[in-house]
């Protein structure tokens, strides 16, 4: 089958969480059954080998725990963009509007350079306002956001077309409509 239905296959969806009428789709199955984490994760190897970034982002909280293991797979290193609030030493932020209300990400000063190609990833894309903020923030050090990855996205809620139309490249595995 292919990679990315075998994927799908493994994404529990909850009803109703976290408000009446969402369903939101949990990936939590896909990190605890390790022949599925190991297929999730050589995905996204196989997508970078030789692209060769010089890091990877990870957007708070679930970009961390794919993106960390892909930096360690490709033998570079890993920064955390984070909830505002989370980071001690000298940061940068950007604050997008959500449905209600509107969130802040940061990321410390010294996590990127000019020169840096950086992928960026998380585990899904809704709106792509946390993805958006968090390659803003990434530009705003002078790196370059090769490519947007994620495991899931929404493309009814409009985010991807959002982002490829900004001139961002996105890498999906799967998508519910
Ligand atoms: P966006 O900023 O694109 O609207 O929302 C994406 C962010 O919200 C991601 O950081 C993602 O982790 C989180 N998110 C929103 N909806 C879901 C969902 O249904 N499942 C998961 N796993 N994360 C979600």
């Amino acid at each position: 089958a292919h990679p990315g239905a075998y994927i799908k296959h493994h994404i529990r969806t909850v009803p109703d969480w976290p408000a009446p009428g969402v369903q939101f789709r949990d990936i939590t199955p896909l990190l605890s059954n390790p022949k599925v984490f190991r297929v999730l994760i050589d995905m996204f190897v196989h997508r970078y080998f030789d692209a060769k970034p010089t890091a990877i982002a990870g957007l708070d909280a679930r970009g961390f725990i794919i993106g960390s293991v892909l930096a360690y797979e490709l033998n570079v290193g890993f920064v955390p963009i984070r909830k505002k609030g989370k980071l001690p030493f000298t940061t940068v932020e950007e604050t997008y509007e959500l449905e209600y209300g509107s969130a802040t990400v940061e990321i410390h000063t010294d996590a990127v350079k000019p020169g840096d190609r950086v992928v960026l990833i998380d585990d899904l894309i809704a709106t792509g306002g946390t993805m958006m903020a968090g390659r803003k923030l990434l530009q705003r050090l002078g790196a370059e956001v090769i490519e947007g990855a994620c495991i899931v996205d929404l493309p009814e809620l409009g985010g991807s077309d959002k982002l490829r139309a900004s001139g961002l490249p996105l890498f999906t595995l799967v998508s519910f409509e």
